[in-house]
């Protein structure tokens, strides 16, 4: 079944938790692409767009940006070639009408959700993880501080870049209003899911490798 109509996944779980960082395995590992809405604003924020300049102010503030040009920036997103084979969402659904909308939009792709992994982590841990947080300016590979620096220090291990940047919110004020913003609009969506029958929940608190493995076991019991 997931065969037929792609991998399509959610990756779901508050900021830092790591859905970025298994993102980016996923998306190698069985060739679907790695969406995130966050990445994207973020490139429309640099860019100076329309929706960049709409975008800023609220991304600084850690709430969030409105439905209306998140759904309208991901329907274009998954009709792209590179998602044929399936695509991972992160950073998308964040609201439990951002979870029905993604129904509407899906159905009229054709397309169908495979799983929806939650990572699991404790609210102190995300405060350090998204201090250390920084990535390569060049090829945007993702690295901390503590828990996954450069193989040899300031140089990229992906690409060799010596560049290097950290997010205007991945401070400790905006971190307390997203991570209030998790729990008061995006955990609603868990039970959503689960009453779909989709939702799968993975220790996030583990080692970046232990987590991988977890999340490789719930998609191959999906193709069972
Ligand atoms: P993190 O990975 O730390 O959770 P993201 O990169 O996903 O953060 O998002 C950064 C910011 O972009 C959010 O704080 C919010 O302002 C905006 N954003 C990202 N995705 C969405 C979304 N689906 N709906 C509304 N706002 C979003
Ligand atoms: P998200 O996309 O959910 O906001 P990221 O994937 O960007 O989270 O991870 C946040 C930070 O924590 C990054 O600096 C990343 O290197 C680090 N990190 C990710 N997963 C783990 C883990 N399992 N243990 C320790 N640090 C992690
Ligand atoms: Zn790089």
């Amino acid at each position: 079944m997931t065969a037929k109509r792609g991998l399509n996944l959610i990756l779901l779980g508050p900021p830092g938790a790591g859905k970025g960082t298994q993102a980016k395995r996923l998306e190698e590992r069985y060739g679907i692409a790695q969406i995130s809405t966050g990445d994207m604003l973020r490139g429309e924020v640099a860019a100076g767009s329309e929706i960049g300049k709409k975008a800023k102010a609220i991304m600084e503030a850690g709430e969030l940006v409105p439905d209306e040009i998140i759904i309208a920036m991901l329907s274009a997103r998954i009709a792209r070639p590179d998602c044929a084979k399936g695509f991972i969402l992160d950073g998308f659904p964040r609201t439990v009408p951002q979870a029905e909308a993604l129904d509407v939009m899906l159905g009229e792709h054709e397309l169908t959700l495979s799983a929806v992994i939650e990572l699991k982590v404790d609210d102190a841990a995300l405060v350090e993880r998204i201090a250390g947080r920084f990535i390569c300016a060049t090829c945007g590979a993702g690295y901390h501080d503590v828990f996954k620096p450069p193989k040899i220090p300031g140089h990229c291990d992906v690409c060799g870049g010596t560049t290097f940047s950290r997010r205007a919110d991945d401070n400790r004020d905006t971190v307390a209003a997203r991570l209030a913003a998790y729990h008061r609009q995006t955990a609603p969506i868990l039970p959503y899911y689960a009453a779909q029958g989709r939702l799968y929940s993975v220790d996030g608190m583990a080692a970046i490798d232990d987590v991988t493995v977890a999340v490789e076991r719930v998609l191959s019991g999906l193709e069972a």
